[in-house]
């Protein structure tokens, strides 16, 4: 098909994922066509710097011919086993004892999905599961944060606080609470420790709002991503866990974006010697080259659930739970964060990356830089000093992406003036000066409309 017949194709015929329909209907779709290490290629032949790993996702880059390979070998041999009637494959179960033995220490069980929503569904289920198993049946209540992401399936959706996706789904649902979002650049705290300890005792506000019985469980990310790379002072994560701890409630560590290398270890929960109830992944698992997620448990929910089934099966699962493919991808994605040495790279060119957004600062739109290992973020502001936002109508995001993508950069402009950055592990030092290069011209381009000097 010709570019144009695809653009019509996709505009009769295919819904996108979080657009608004009719600004798609008008824009028309961008393809992408092939891709090879830090670069993607569009449908026209332009080659685009991705400093955003697809979604977040591709951290050991495009094209990893070993990764290909055990792809390739796995379908040959095996392309799906299912779960149920208690098969497996040799993958499956291979990476699920890799990932109890990377990940902390409380975490025994891994039960694998087809991406981060259904994972946090899962955790969801297994959770509801568990406590009425184990005869504490008003345990039903569940905390998040403020602009929190869990995912899009209709109860993580209510998890996730983000203003789209509630509008006109119902949602959140009785059962979903929310705390204050520990945003340091946005918050009244004078410094961390404050920032750290509004975060607790709101925490320990709304449990005792809800009933610390009725409390099942409060979910977080290690750093919000979707809702705008907040990233929490060192210590937060530590100090949500001990309260969580203190209060009786779950602590689930949602770690879709944060996981496998993206902040500096192979899991954020490990900076802080964070041992989570259970835990959500997805993304970096299989590097996005085949859809998989999975969430891991304590051995005490495990056996909560187990002992408690009386002989009867666990209704819950999905034809393409622990696919050998992509567990057989995730087998090689986890070899090359490790013996490929893919963690260690993004470690070692973390420094750079950000002094790269540091040096941002100074820019007349930026008012906030933050980050922490391969993710972080710039906040454009129209007066540093109140801090003020742009006006919607300025559509200062939409024109920061066509700047960007003209200077062939690809990254996350949020709708509210936050521009967001998550490059693959595999970098190197060559790639940072690129796309630093390339964001200083953008934002200076921005920079010059008429329409945006008037705004500042
Ligand atoms: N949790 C977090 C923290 C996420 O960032 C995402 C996806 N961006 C999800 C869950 C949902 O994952 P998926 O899109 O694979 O369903």
């Amino acid at each position: 098909m010709s570019i144009s017949s695809l653009v019509e194709a996709d505009r009769k015929h295919l819904i996108h994922p979080v657009v608004n329909y009719r600004a798609h209907e008008a824009r028309g779709v961008t393809i992408l066509d092939s891709a090879r290490g830090s670069f993607v290629r569009d449908a026209e032949g332009n080659e685009l710097l991705d400093a955003f790993s697809g979604l977040w996702c591709v951290n050991v880059g495009y094209g990893q011919q070993s990764v290909i390979d055990a792809a390739t070998e796995q379908m040959k041999k095996l392309p799906y086993a299912t779960g149920y009637f208690h098969f497996g494959s040799e993958p499956a179960i291979e990476l699920a004892a890799q990932l109890v033995e990377r990940s902390p220490a409380s975490l025994q069980h891994v039960y694998f999905t087809l991406g981060g929503s259904d994972a946090v569904d899962s955790a969801v289920r297994f959770i509801t599961h568990y406590f009425n198993a184990t005869g504490r049946p008003q345990k039903k209540q569940f905390i998040s944060l403020e602009r929190g992401y869990h995912g899009s399936s209709s109860v993580g959706s209510g998890l996730t606080a983000l203003p789209a996706f509630h509008r006109h789904f119902d949602l959140p649902l009785p059962n979903q609470h929310y705390i204050a979002s520990p945003y340091a650049y946005r918050s009244d705290c004078a410094d961390d420790a404050a920032l750290i300890a509004a975060s607790v005792s709101a925490l320990q506000a709304k449990v005792a709002e809800l009933g610390a019985d009725n409390v099942a469980a409060f979910f977080c990310e290690p750093i919000q991503g979707s809702g705008g790379v907040i990233v929490p002072p060192a210590g937060w994560l530590k100090a949500m866990r001990e309260a969580c701890r203190r209060l009786g409630i779950l602590f689930v560590v949602d770690e879709v974006i944060t996981g496998f290398g993206r902040t500096g270890p192979l899991f954020a929960c490990e900076a802080e010697n964070v041992d989570p109830d259970l835990m959500t992944v997805a993304k970096g698992l299989t590097a996005g080259y085949a859809p998989m997620g999975a969430v891991l448990m304590s051995d005490e929910i495990y056996r909560g659930i187990a002992d408690a089934s009386g002989g009867a099966a666990v209704g819950h699962g999905y034809t393409y739970s622990a696919h050998p493919v992509s567990a057989a991808i995730g087998l090689e994605v986890m070899r090359l964060y490790h013996e490929g040495g893919l963690l260690a790279n993004g470690q070692a060119l973390a420094p750079r990356f950000a002094q790269g957004l540091d040096a941002l600062l100074e820019h007349p739109l930026v008012g906030d830089s933050r980050h922490r290992g391969l993710l972080g973020a710039l906040e454009l502001v129209s007066d540093k000093d109140s801090k003020a936002g742009f006006d919607a109508a300025l559509k200062l995001p939409d024109r920061i992406a066509a700047a960007a993508y003209r200077n062939r950069l690809i990254f996350r402009a949020f709708g509210d003036n936050i521009l967001g950055f998550a490059p693959a592990l595999s970098y190197t030092a060559g790639e940072f000066d690129m796309l630093f290069e390339r964001l200083r011209r953008t934002l200076d381009e921005v920079l010059a409309e008429p329409e945006v000097r008037a705004a500042l």
